[in-house]
């Protein structure tokens, strides 16, 4: 169970107790060349959990381990060793790109970082031939010079430079137009499939998730809600969160609005640095009362004929259709 937990600071000296809890006993694991999909909404600690992996992050308590071995004791030196094999790909290129460097020297700093300096220049311009960069023409140009999917390009060229075992994307489509995602993604799969890379693929996009990840886990609230094989999470999604996600994905299917509830979020979006407080069920469902912890965060559900309250926390899947039953129907 990894837990990674930040200290709030109120004012500028003044400490407080409080924690934001943004990866709660979270656990999980991935196989190689196979990819994971981490999906949640915005402040949910995705890239919290990301950064963990990397070591960018200690974690409060918990453990990682990477082929076997725990990697959350290691020193500078391992930690500079492991950071050839795991590498990340960022939201944005361009703030992770020094605007200074021309596009070889940006793809040739992790070769010169591990003294991998033979054949450096053909070395770099394999990389960029592999990710769809044109060697002789991009070699000398600064980031600028490109466009957002062409930045991505360099960055995921960067990030294989190493032959790294797994690479954490860490939305790496989300700021780019639909039909740019639509490549950057194939060029992706195609390099896993070449270099026999494992990933951790986070995204907010149900849909992009569907497409490239074997597994999927939920996350909200730092806690992670459901994790199952992409298909059964689709087709059998158990936890009322993870169908509230779906729900929200714009399909073009027709009986859509038969089929699954319009959702709509109350208020600010909850996030662990700023819980929901209170559960409606308290009042309502003595059932709920024992599963709730504090702060469930609470969702109003509108279905065509009916209007209820929903609240979600993590569940034993065995103990939801009990649940579902007493309280995903409650008149409102
Ligand atoms: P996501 O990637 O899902 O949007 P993050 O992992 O960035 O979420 O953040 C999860 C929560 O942890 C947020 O509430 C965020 O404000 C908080 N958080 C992240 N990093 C820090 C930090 N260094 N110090 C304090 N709080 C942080």
């Amino acid at each position: 169970d990894l837990n990674v937990h930040f200290p709030v600071n109120r004012g500028l000296f003044k400490k407080s107790d409080d924690y934001v809890k943004a990866v709660n006993g979270v656990s999980l694991s991935v196989n190689k060349g196979e990819t994971i999909g981490i999906v949640g909404e915005s402040g949910c600690g995705k890239s919290t959990l990301a950064r963990t992996i990397v070591g960018l992050e200690k974690p409060t308590s918990g453990d990682i381990l990477f082929e076997g071995e725990s990697i959350t004791s290691y020193n500078a030196k391992q930690m500079h060793q492991l950071r050839r094999d795991i590498q990340m790909v960022f939201q944005d290129p361009f703030t992770s790109l020094n605007p200074r460097m021309k596009v070889g020297d940006i793809i040739a700093a992790p070769l010169r970082a591990y003294n991998k300096t033979n054949h450096l220049e053909r070395r770099v311009k394999e990389l960029m031939e592999l990710v769809g960069l044109n060697p002789d023409d991009h070699y000398n140009r600064l980031p600028h010079e490109f466009s957002g999917g062409q930045r991505q390009r360099i960055g995921i060229a960067r990030a294989i430079a190493l032959e790294p075992k797994l690479i954490i994307c860490d939305e790496p489509v989300s700021a780019l137009d639909v039909s740019v995602q639509a490549q950057v993604i194939n060029l992706l799969e195609d390099l896993q499939k070449e270099l026999n890379i494992t990933y951790v693929f986070i995204a907010h996009d149900l849909s992009l998730i569907k497409h490239i990840a074997d597994k999927v886990g939920v996350m909200y609230l730092g806690e992670m809600m459901e994790m199952s094989d992409s298909d059964s999470f689709y087709r059998n999604a158990r936890h009322p969160y993870t169908n509230a996600l779906l729900s929200a994905i714009p399909l073009p299917d027709p009986d859509r609005e038969k089929n699954r509830e319009q959702i709509v979020l109350n208020g600010e979006l909850p996030s662990p640095a700023n819980p929901p407080s209170g559960c409606v069920f308290h009042t309502r469902c003595p059932l709920a009362r024992d599963y709730c912890k504090e702060n469930t965060p609470l969702m109003e559900t509108k279905g065509s004929n009916d209007h209820y309250v929903s609240c979600f926390f993590p569940i034993e899947s065995d103990t939801l259709d009990e649940f579902g039953k007493s309280v995903g129907k409650q008149p409102d």
